[in-house]
């Protein structure tokens, strides 16, 4: 058997195991969605968003890329915040970043990993240069990545707080709370390291007046 072959046979057993437990279990997923939380996570297999939160289909909307960036041009990224925000009405939003994170990792090389990579990588060394000073007064390499991994983490929860879409709701509706995670694939345990509050204060360089 070819190995995507095993996938379908393995789906088949799965959705009838579903039935078996409830026979409305895909009825009723078929008519509705009311996840209470947003993902942003990164693409890397080992962090898959519902297996290590315990929970199931239809509880948390995700939105994957390389090492889990908020990119305010890109437009796969943000038309999953609006959806999931004015519309499914999520209460939290969670970037999750994980230790040992393979994009981290290449952004702190100078190897040319060409064009696209270059260009997705860019917004890492942007992390980095921003807190050089703190970065490089840790001598261990190690501790050095990790800490890379928490900041990118932290600055992507800024970027969200910087879009229209997330001051609006903080304005109007006192949602999403901002949630700043990072796992490890060594121990499977999700560490919060940084959290943003409805109507947290910002920049005011980035703060809209009209919402
Ligand atoms: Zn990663």
């Amino acid at each position: 058997m070819k190995s995507y072959e095993k996938l379908l046979l393995e789906n088949k057993a799965w959705a009838a195991e579903k039935v078996s437990d409830d026979s409305q279990y895909f009825e009723r997923l078929a008519h509705i969605q009311t996840p209470e939380f947003l993902w942003i996570g990164c693409s890397d297999s080992r962090v898959p968003a519902n297996e290590i939160t315990g929970t199931q289909p239809g509880e948390i909307f995700v939105h994957r890329n390389v090492a889990n960036l908020v990119v305010h041009t890109d437009v796969n990224l943000l038309s999953v915040l609006d959806y999931a925000v004015n519309h499914l009405k999520v209460k939290h939003v969670i970037v999750c970043g994980h230790y040992g994170c393979g994009g981290v990792k290449a952004s702190m090389t100078n190897h040319n990993f060409n064009q696209v990579l270059n260009m997705w990588l860019r917004n890492i060394k942007d992390v980095y240069r921003l807190h050089r000073s703190e970065l490089e007064a840790e001598q261990n390499e190690e501790k050095r990545f990790d800490r890379l991994v928490e900041l990118n983490v932290i600055e992507q929860i800024q970027h969200l707080a910087k879009t229209s879409i997330i001051q609006k709701a903080w304005k109007h509706d006192q949602r999403p709370v901002l949630h700043g995670w990072v796992y490890g694939l060594k121990d499977g345990i999700l560490n919060p390291v940084f959290r943003m509050d409805p109507g947290t204060h910002i920049d005011p360089l980035y703060e809209y007046d009209d919402l």
